[in-house]
C-alpha cells in the first residue's frame, strides 16, 4: 500500500473534498467543531446524505450496497470528511451488526436489514453488557427460552448506548447452560417496539443522555430473528469486537483534526493575555501530541490494509484501541486547557441559554466523554491482557 496519492487517488480526494464542501450541513459542522457529539438526528441526517451519494457504507463490499473502496480510499474519505468537520458515521448498525448480517445472516435478514442500515432508516443499539457482565461478558444472564416459533427473553442490559433512540437491538442472550459458558450464548435481533421492553436513559458526566438500562420482560422474539446458529452467538460477538477495535484505527485521522481545533483555540488571546500558543510549554505539549498522532495514523493505515486484505492483524486492534483512547483523552485535555476557565462552564439549566453555552462547554463535554473510551469496546486493562496473550504468549 503506497502512502502517496496516485493520480486516481488524488482525483478521488478532490471528489470527496467537493462533496463534503457542498453537503455537510452547517449546523453539523458547527456541532462537530464545538466538541459536542452530534445528536442521533444529526447522525441519521449525515448517514442519509452519504447514502444518497452511494457512500452509505464505505467499508462494505459492493454486493451489499457498500462502496468497495480500497484501504487508501477509505483513509482519504476519513481524512477529507474530518477536514470538513463531518462526524464519523454512527457505527453500531453500520460497522457492528451490518457485517455480521452479511456474513452470517439469512437471505431474508440481509434483504430486510442491510438496506435500512445503509439508508439510516434503522438505528441499532448493542445489547451486550449487563450489570454483572461487562469485561466478563460470558457471565451474561439475559435468558432466551425457545417456545415454538419464538424465544421468550428475560433479563437486563446495561450501558446500552442510545437504546431510547433505537429501532433495533442486536442482543446477546443465554439459550443454554453449558460447561463452557460461551457455548450457550446466541445472537438475537430484537425490535425495540416489542411489548415487554423498558428503556431507562440516564445522564453521564458529560451532561449528555446517551446510555440506558434496558429491561426485557417476557419479550417474544421470532426464531427467524436468530443470527446464525443457536449457541454460536459468542463467536459472532468476538468478530464484532475485533472489528470495533480495528475501526477505532481510522479515528487517528480525527485526532489530527482535533489538534487543529486546539491550535486554533490556543492562537486566540483573551482578556488582554497573550495567546497560549506563545507559551513554550504549551507548544511543546502540542508538538508531542502531533508526533504521537502521526504515529497512530500510520498504525491505523497498517491495520486497515491488513483488515481488507484478510491478513490476521493479531492483537493490533487492541494496541490501536489503547493508543487511540489514551491519546484522545490527552488531546481533549489540551483542548480544555487551551479554552481556559471558559471550559469549566457547564450547560445552563435555562433552555434559552443552552445554545449560547454550547460553544464554551463543548471541549469539556468532549473531554469528559472521552473518559469512556478507555472503558468501552473492551476496557484497556482487558486489551492489555489480550496483547500479553496473543503477542507475548504469556
Ligand atoms: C458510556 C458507555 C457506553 C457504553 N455503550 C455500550 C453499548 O452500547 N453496548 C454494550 O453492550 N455495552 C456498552 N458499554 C459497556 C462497556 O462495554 C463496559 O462498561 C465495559 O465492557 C466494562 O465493563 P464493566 O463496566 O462491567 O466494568 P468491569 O468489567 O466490572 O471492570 C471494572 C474494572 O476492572 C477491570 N477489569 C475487569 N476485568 C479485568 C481483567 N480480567 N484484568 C484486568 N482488569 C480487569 C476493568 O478494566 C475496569 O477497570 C458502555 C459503557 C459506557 C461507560
Amino acid at each position: 500500500m503506497s502512502l502517496f496519492d496516485s493520480q486516481a487517488d488524488a482525483a478521488f480526494r478532490q471528489e470527496v473534498r467537493r462533496f463534503c464542501a457542498d453537503n455537510v450541513p452547517a449546523e453539523l459542522r458547527a456541532r462537530v467543531r464545538s466538541g459536542l457529539r452530534p445528536t442521533p438526528a444529526q447522525f441519521r441526517e449525515w448517514q442519509s446524505i452519504l447514502y444518497r451519494q452511494g457512500w452509505g457504507a464505505p467499508s462494505w463490499p459492493t454486493q451489499y450496497g457498500g462502496t468497495g473502496w480500497s484501504p487508501v480510499q477509505l483513509h482519504i474519505f476519513e481524512q477529507e470528511s474530518a477536514a470538513a468537520d463531518a462526524p464519523p458515521q454512527y457505527h453500531q448498525g453500520l460497522e457492528l451488526i451490518g457485517p455480521i448480517l452479511f456474513t452470517y445472516g439469512t437471505p431474508e435478514q440481509k434483504e430486510h436489514y442491510l438496506p435500512r442500515i445503509l439508508s439510516g432508516e434503522h438505528w441499532w443499539c448493542q445489547g451486550y453488557s449487563e450489570p454483572q457482565a461487562g469485561s466478563d461478558l460470558a457471565a451474561l444472564r439475559t435468558r432466551a427460552e425457545r417456545q415454538g416459533a419464538h424465544y421468550r427473553v428475560n433479563g437486563q442490559k446495561l450501558w446500552t448506548s442510545y437504546a431510547h433512540e433505537s429501532d433495533m437491538m442486536f442482543c446477546l442472550v443465554r439459550t443454554s447452560d453449558e460447561a463452557r459458558r460461551q457455548n450457550g450464548i446466541s445472537l438475537l435481533l430484537v425490535d425495540m417496539r416489542s411489548p415487554g421492553i423498558t428503556v431507562r436513559p440516564f445522564a453521564t458526566l458529560d451532561e449528555q443522555t446517551h446510555v440506558t438500562e434496558v429491561f426485557l420482560d417476557d419479550v417474544m422474539v421470532p426464531v427467524t430473528q436468530l443470527v446464525g446458529d443457536e449457541g454460536k452467538g459468542w463467536s459472532y460477538g468476538k468478530v464484532l469486537l475485533d472489528r470495533e477495535r480495528a475501526l477505532t484505527a481510522t479515528l487517528g485521522v480525527r485526532l489530527r483534526r482535533q489538534l487543529e481545533y486546539v491550535r486554533a483555540q490556543a492562537a486566540r488571546g483573551g482578556d488582554g493575555a497573550p495567546p497560549l500558543l506563545e507559551s513554550t510549554h504549551f507548544r511543546s505539549r502540542l508538538a508531542q501530541l502531533e508526533v504521537e498522532v502521526t504515529a497512530i495514523e500510520y498504525m491505523g493505515l497498517r491495520a486497515l490494509a491488513d483488515n481488507v486484505s484478510g491478513v490476521d492483524a493479531g492483537p493490533r486492534g487492541s494496541m490501536l484501541k489503547i493508543r487511540w483512547s489514551e491519546l484522545l483523552q490527552r488531546v481533549n485535555l489540551l483542548w480544555v486547557d487551551a479554552t481556559g476557565y471558559e471550559a469549566a462552564r457547564f450547560r445552563s439549566a435555562d433552555p434559552a441559554q443552552q445554545e449560547v453555552d454550547e460553544a464554551s462547554y463543548g471541549p469539556m463535554s468532549a473531554y469528559l466523554h472521552s473518559r469512556v473510551t478507555t472503558i468501552y469496546g473492551g476496557a484497556n486493562e482487558v486489551q492489555r491482557n489480550i496483547i500479553a496473550r496473543r503477542a507475548l504468549d504469556l
